[in-house]
């Protein structure tokens, strides 16, 4: 990949950006923003401001880009997508040049600069993807092993598969959610006494899964693969994303088809999309891979990223504890792969598809992605700052997910995805 001008990690803007805040410069993701003034809109976002890109085009600061005003008037980024990837790359590089510190044109003229740069505070930050289809994968090893440990065999925690293909199935985009909408306890079949038969109720082991996911370009007409020489030029950008999980519903329900309804009531994604562009400074070597993949699951050069990631769980009128840090590194098949694989068939992907990584699990237990490992299967509960601990997640806890890179002085993140749980319903 060609150098991509606005990474350059010694550019400073005319904006002021907090110190360790996820969005300097370097970053520019995109997402979609309102506020009580203003109707739905493409948005970037520097330091404490969001960037209006629909504003940014009326007064022409967006002029010989492959864009239309309609690509910025609208309440989903697919629309921009389409365009692809060289044009997203060229915007990117045109914001990096408007908030240069260098750059006067936009910074001087401060009638423009109160139309363009909105305070985060005053935004709703909305949906920022239409999302067709979901895929889960399932690409940690440390979690896999966790979980056969737990719930087979500790020799023979890894099913015979799993080093051998990027494992996945097929979710549900319809129960995708943004950032800071609640989620309903779940209800469903459980079978709380092994030896009986299951009875209908709430959901009593809510877990949550920390996951990043990736937004993909449309990819090949169906009957094509992607290569994974290929496969990053077909995705957009990255996210958090927690994959709300019902572990008492998953264990009885899951033969043989896989997760069914302990999955799909809700995932939560963070609002801003950090382009894949903006990641390249972080890549990192991945985990060997043994034994050798088969030939369509070769990569060569850097294909896994560095990303610190945090788990936090906020009791209600209480602070918040950090319960996990993980890092994305620590997945053994990357998206490159995931792609690779999904598409070897002949499987079509999309603009606006999202793929999910796995919950991503480190080698340590304190890095350990999920309720279930962390508190092993409830025997070894987490305490909490208020003095309470925690086997599972109660109502009225917010699970909070924070992620960001950091290399030479550079720190690229993805702010946050929160969500609270309500009581399940009657
Ligand atoms: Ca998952």
């Amino acid at each position: 990949m060609s150098t991509i001008a606005a990474n350059n990690p010694a550019l400073t803007s005319w904006v002021e950006v907090p110190q360790n805040s996820d969005f300097p410069i370097q970053n520019l993701p995109f997402g979609i923003v309102k506020t009580s003034q203003l109707t739905p809109r493409v948005a970037s976002r520097i330091g404490d401001f969001a960037i209006d890109l629909k504003s940014l085009y009326v007064l022409g600061y967006l002029e010989n880009l492959p864009f239309e005003h309609s690509d910025f008037d609208c309440n989903t980024l697919n629309v921009l997508m389409k365009r692809g990837k060289k044009a997203s790359r060229e915007l990117r590089n045109r914001l990096s040049k408007l908030f240069d510190s260098n750059y006067k044109d936009l910074q001087k003229n401060q009638h423009h600069v109160e139309q363009v740069l909105i305070p985060i505070d005053q935004v709703t930050m909305c949906m920022p993807v239409e999302i067709g289809d979901y895929t889960d994968f399932y690409s940690s090893r440390e979690h896999a092993t966790n979980v056969g440990t737990m719930f087979r065999d500790p020799e023979n925690a890894l099913l015979p598969n799993w080093l051998w293909l990027p494992v996945g199935y097929h979710g549900r985009s319809s129960s995708i959610i943004i950032s800071g909408e609640p989620v309903r306890r779940p209800k469903g079949q459980i079978k709380p006494i092994p030896e009986e038969p299951p009875i209908y109720a709430a959901c009593r082991n809510l877990d949550f899964e920390l996951e990043m996911a990736f937004i993909t370009f449309d990819g090949k007409p169906m009957g094509e693969r992607i290569s994974t020489d290929e496969a990053e030029d077909f995705i957009f950008g990255m996210c958090l994303f927690n994959d709300w999980s019902a572990r008492d519903m998953q264990t009885w329900e899951y033969v043989p088809l896989g997760p069914f309804l302990a999955k799909n009531f809700a995932s939560s994604i963070s609002p801003w999309i950090v382009t894949l562009d903006a990641l390249q400074a972080f890549k990192v070597d991945g985990p060997e891979q043994s034994p050798e993949v088969l030939s369509y699951l070769e990569y060569k050069d850097q294909k896994s990223y560095d990303i610190q990631l945090e788990v936090y769980i906020q009791p209600e009128n209480a602070d918040e504890t950090k319960i996990c840090t993980s890092n994305f590194k620590y997945m053994y098949w990357n998206m490159a792969q995931q792609l690779a694989h999904h598409t070897v068939n002949g499987c079509n992907i999309r603009c606006g598809d999202l793929m999910g990584s796995g919950t991503i699990s480190g080698p340590t237990p304190d890095s350990y992605g999920s309720m279930l490992e962390l508190a092993w299967k409830g025997t070894k509960p987490l305490p909490m700052n208020d003095g309470t601990e925690r086997k599972f997640i109660q109502d009225g806890d917010t699970v909070i997910m924070r992620g960001f890179s950091s290399k030479d002085g550079v720190r690229v993140g993805f702010g946050e995805v929160t969500g609270k749980i309500l009581p399940a319903l009657d």
